[in-house]
């Protein structure tokens, strides 16, 4: 039986005061369901220290594929960890857009997470030309299959579906889109890491999720949680959506 995880991406908002928001997060009661928050760095050790000794994780938005080095304001997994991070989200929409990350890197960046002991929640999602194009299931696909090294299981990744045109936007798919891709994904896991693993791996969908849609999504079958962005800033609508997971 796979747990429930109700991921927040809070991107590149939050300062200090964001703490209040955390302590609000944090003290959620659930019976199924993992919470975990990944801020921006320079909020990851405060944001540790408001998550310790509540069910709340916390997690990086990305990492580099080596331990150490000259590589002038990147991070690696271990510093991640060294933060009290648990996560970390890799292969976002906007990293692969804004920093052209190929499936390769992100294959590379989760076997460093892995390394660390981090979760890697692997994102992927096709863009609106290739859904109005009929690519979705290829690229998908084709995305899972490049960016999941050998060696996944239940307990080091995580898949977050995030068709790009649905984030930050206000679209969502329809019911059966969201079902179909996460059909064809638990598909594909189970025919590479076999049953009792494929099964295993939690997937999320991610884009636009809100209080007022999160219930009709978490119904499909396969969707584990939830990858939230706008709606993880604001504890209300965060907890709203945790407890239409619960
Ligand atoms: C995201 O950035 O991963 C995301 C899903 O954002 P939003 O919920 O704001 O669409």
């Amino acid at each position: 039986m796979r747990r429930k995880l109700a991921a927040g991406n809070w991107k590149m908002n939050g300062l200090g005061t964001a703490q209040d928001e955390l302590r609000a997060i944090a003290a959620t009661p659930t019976r199924q369901t993992d919470l975990l928050i990944c801020p921006p760095s320079t909020l990851l050790e405060r944001a540790a220290i408001v998550a310790s000794d509540t069910p709340l994780e916390i997690g990086g938005q990305d990492c580099h594929a080596n331990p150490t080095g000259a590589h002038t304001g990147d991070i690696s997994a271990e510093m991640l960890a060294d933060c009290g991070a648990s996560y970390v989200i890799l292969g976002h929409s906007e990293r692969r857009t804004d920093h052209n990350e190929s499936n390769a890197q992100v294959a590379a960046k989760t076997l460093a997470a892995w390394t660390s002991g981090l979760t890697a929640v692997v994102c992927l999602g096709e863009s609106l030309k290739e859904r109005q194009s009929g690519q979705t299931l290829d690229v998908i696909t084709a995305q899972l299959a490049g960016s999941l090294p050998d060696g996944a299981t239940g307990e080091n990744t995580v898949v977050a579906y995030e068709p790009i045109w649905a984030i930050g936007t206000g679209l969502v798919p329809e019911i059966a889109q969201i079902d179909e891709v996460h059909t064809i994904l638990r598909a594909e896991l189970v025919k590479r890491f076999g049953v009792m693993t494929g099964d295993a791996i939690r997937l999320l969908y991610g884009g636009s999720v809100k209080p007022d849609n999160a219930a009709e999504i978490f119904a499909v079958p396969n969707v584990d949680g939830a990858l939230v962005g706008g709606a993880s800033l604001k504890s209300h609508d965060f907890k709203a959506i945790i407890d239409a997971l619960d």
